[in-house]
């Protein structure tokens, strides 16, 4: 008899087919007919089980069959089409802004799971939410932890940050918790962050990634107004819980940052309450100017930095806590950046591994990078030319 289980995979029958989910949220199909090639089968929910057969002889079979499908990897919120980025992907974890990791020269690094979420801000700087329209990720944990090691190393300092700061929602990510304790156990690495909107958080939750040995929690609370909290969320907002949230984080031996985003017209009313809350907290304020981006919603004009800190200090002196933060505030310093294989302006040609995350993208590797190229390309290779590198993170044209 041969029982096989797979790391981050469950399955569910179907009439003619088996779904199977990856990290929760991601899904894709097999049809019955094939696994029934294989050998007479059923299903549980953490296993395919072959009673008649071998599992050196299956194992193999199923895991050819399991590598087809999640081409077809789906994200069960959105309908959007996902790529799985694992071992074997061939898709490098450094070079890209929305998977992977980021490094920007200082002593945090940005890890980013996965893509996805389950609000619909109003002010979202790269348009997410269940009606958006783009390219998912998923990285498998196991290839993030092994490729982030290094690179921890590399930084040649003593106290890394690692930030957990998706296109998304964390906690999406079915293995967060795994991957804060694998992550705390990387030598050097001295705090663990992450930036999420509350909404997926309860006490359990907070509590298990503590244990785990997450330091610091960003929490994007941009009201306790429940409608303008709802109206800034695009959808509904569950305030009541997300500020219990945060007295229950306070409570504990992990830094709370409140993190709203600063609506012009819209929170304005909102921020000295929010700032009274933080004080009761004890948390840390961090309130985000809005920025407008390419990919992003555009509610409000931007505001520029003078005027952003010009209203901070208004409200530092009216509310008496220091409101402006720079990354010292965060024991961030500049800190070795990893070598850059490219420079602008390099014309390379690269083969398409799978789509980049808007409309006309494509995902290519060389050099241990991966580079998203603006084309209409799907498949095959392309020409292009380097014309973002900053920060290890390469945008190509094609010509
Ligand atoms: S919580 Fe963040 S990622 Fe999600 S929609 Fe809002 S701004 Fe975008």
């Amino acid at each position: 008899m041969a029982r096989l289980s797979f790391e981050g995979l469950r399955f569910s029958m179907h009439r003619d087919f088996v779904k199977v989910f990856l990290y929760k949220i991601f899904e894709f199909s097999l049809d019955s007919r094939e696994l029934k090639a294989i050998g007479e089968f059923s299903v549980g929910e953490d296993f395919i089980e072959f009673p008649k057969d071998k599992e050196d002889t299956v194992r193999r079979k199923v895991m050819f069959l399991l590598g087809k499908k999640i081409n077809g990897l789906n994200n069960s919120l959105t309908g959007n089409p996902t790529t799985y980025i694992h071992q074997n992907s061939g898709i490098p974890l450094v070079g890209n802004i929305s998977f992977g990791i980021v490094d920007r020269g200082t002593s945090l690094l940005e890890i980013k799971p996965v893509t996805s979420c389950p609000l619909n801000c109003i002010y979202c700087s790269i348009g997410e939410g269940k009606q958006s329209k783009m390219h998912d990720f998923v990285i498998e944990r196991e290839y993030l932890v092994k490729e982030l090691e290094p690179i921890v190393e590399y930084k040649g300092i003593k106290d890394v940050e690692v930030h957990i700061g998706c296109q998304g929602e964390p906690l999406l990510y079915s293995q967060l918790t795994e991957l804060v304790s694998d992550i705390s156990k990387i030598k050097n690495v001295s705090v663990i962050s992450m930036d999420t909107n509350g909404v997926l958080l309860t006490s359990e939750k907070v509590d298990e990634l503590i244990d785990a040995g997450m330091n610091q929690f960003n929490i994007s609370l941009n009201s306790p107004d429940q409608g303008i909290a709802d109206k800034m969320a695009g959808t509904n907002y569950p305030v009541e819980n997300v500020i219990k949230i945060c007295e229950h984080i306070a409570k504990k031996k992990t830094r709370l940052v409140i993190a709203p985003v600063y609506l012009p017209g819209i929170n304005d009313s909102e921020l000295p309450k929010l700032v009274e809350m933080g004080k009761r907290l004890g948390a840390t304020m961090g309130i985000q100017n809005f920025l407008e981006y390419s990919h992003g919603r555009r509610p409000v004009g931007q505001l520029s930095w003078e005027e952003f800190y010009a209203r901070l200090a208004e409200l530092e002196t009216k509310l008496k806590t220091k409101l402006k933060l720079y990354p010292e505030d965060f024991n961030i310093r500049p800190a070795k950046s990893l070598p850059k294989p490219f420079k602008l302006g390099d014309t390379l040609k690269g083969e398409i591994l799978c789509p980049g995350r808007y409309r006309n993208e494509a995902i290519v590797a060389l050099k241990d990078r991966s580079i998203t190229v603006i084309t209409a390309k799907v498949s095959g290779t392309v020409n292009f030319r380097i014309v973002r590198t900053k920060h290890n993170i390469y945008l190509g044209k094609s010509l």
